[in-house]
């Protein structure tokens, strides 16, 4: 099978592709997508989309770039076309020029490191919706002084403003969130089915220690994490110590602290903070529809709609 080169189904540059011979598969190594598989239905499916929901590409596209970064490779079907897309859709632009700086400090060896970034190609990157957003994404950088360009090609580097909001002395950065809970196979869903996804709505991104990591040494990475959050949420089901605790931490950094609890252990809360507005849920569906309200109303930069 040889390699040809076509327009990528996604963004509509030409890529390199190559059919699967057993499954009628193609994949595409693109410049802009990264390298990704698709089956012909799928392909179908897109052709179609792009009188119907063009906005779906961008996000396609972000979903295969960013696998290819982490060494993966999607295979897109006409299954997981719009869950792969939905994944990636509707990030504020806020979050999307955190990216930009993330994505530049992550690269930076050292502060003043040139790293090489293509608004034209490497937009999924940041999950813009195409070149021109992206572009104005980096001309904002510029001007709010957190990064700049180096040299004459396309290199760019954080400058101080931008490194101290990539990782900030004081305040935490912008749409981070730290998520303080019980590790009880009971609240996996809750995790998985309700904060993730209700943080994920409002264009924010959460981060949890990992359950493995649950020992004497970690409290110095929960510090830094929550010290690196823009807020907190405190899941109080099962009423864990460690969750008041880091909790009253984020309270004393300043950093506004999210309460909830599963409905039948109300009772539970500690008679100090039970005077704090918990979001009360049953399950993790409505838990997720209150925590995205909840955060909306509460956190400045949150996505409304
Ligand atoms: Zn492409």
């Amino acid at each position: 099978m040889g390699t040809n080169t076509e327009n990528c189904p996604l963004c509509g540059e030409p890529a390199a592709s190559e059919r699967v011979s057993d499954t009628g598969n193609a994949k595409f190594r693109c410049d802009t997508c990264g390298n990704f598989e698709i089956t012909l239905q799928a392909q179908d499916m897109i052709r179609q989309a792009a009188r119907e929901t063009p906005d779906l590409f961008p996000c396609l596209s972000a979903a295969t770039r960013l696998a290819t970064e982490r060494g993966e490779r999607i295979v897109i079907k006409s299954g997981n076309l719009r869950e792969l897309a939905q994944q990636h859709a509707g990030l504020s632009p806020t979050a999307k020029l955190r990216l930009l700086l993330e994505y530049l400090h992550g690269k930076s060896g050292f502060f003043g490191a040139p790293v090489p970034f293509n608004p034209n190609k490497d937009w999924p990157l940041i999950r813009a919706a195409k070149r021109d957003e992206c572009n104005a994404i980096v001309h904002h950088a510029f001007s709010s002084d957190l990064a700049k360009r180096v040299g004459d090609d396309m290199k760019y580097t954080l400058t101080w403003n931008g490194w101290q909001n990539v990782d900030p002395i004081g305040g935490g950065t912008p749409g981070l969130a730290f998520v303080a809970m019980a590790f009880s196979p009971d609240l996996a869903k809750a995790f998985e089915d309700g904060i993730q996804p209700g943080v994920a709505d409002c264009g924010f991104q959460s981060i949890r220690v990992d359950k493995e990591a649950f020992s004497e040494k970690i409290c110095d990475r929960i510090i830094a994490d929550i010290r690196r959050a823009q807020f907190v949420i405190a899941d109080f089901t099962h009423q864990r110590n460690g969750v008041y605790f880091e909790a009253g931490y984020a309270l004393a950094l300043g950093r506004p602290v999210i309460w909830t609890c599963r409905e039948d252990d109300v009772d539970n809360l500690h008679f100090d903070t039970r005077q704090y507005p918990h979001i009360l849920w049953t399950e993790p569906a409505d838990l997720r529809t209150q925590l995205r309200n909840r955060i909306r109303a509460l956190i400045p930069g949150a996505r409304l709609a």
